[in-house]
């Protein structure tokens, strides 16, 4: 099932860019994001549990955590 309320993305390439990091990963309360070939991925599974925290954003070197509200 994808997330009804959160939709996060991640852009490959900024990410890329920021290596070596997992700050997204280490950072998210509810564990939304995961290493995956180096790189971080998003749970989709897991978005709606989103806490709105921010953390995610902040911490990101290269901006390439997007976090948009569906509701
Ligand atoms: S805003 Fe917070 S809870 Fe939501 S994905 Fe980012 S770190 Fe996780
Ligand atoms: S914080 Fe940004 S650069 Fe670091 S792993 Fe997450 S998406 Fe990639």
């Amino acid at each position: 099932m994808g997330s009804m309320f959160i939709e996060l993305k991640i852009d490959i390439d900024r990410c890329r860019a920021g290596q070596p990091c997992r700050a997204c990963i280490e950072s998210c309360p509810v564990d939304i994001f995961v290493a995956t070939d180096g790189l971080a991925a998003v749970v989709a599974d897991n978005q709606d549990e989103c806490t709105l925290c921010d953390l995610c954003l902040q911490r990101c070197p290269t901006e390439a955590v997007t976090l948009t509200k569906l509701y």
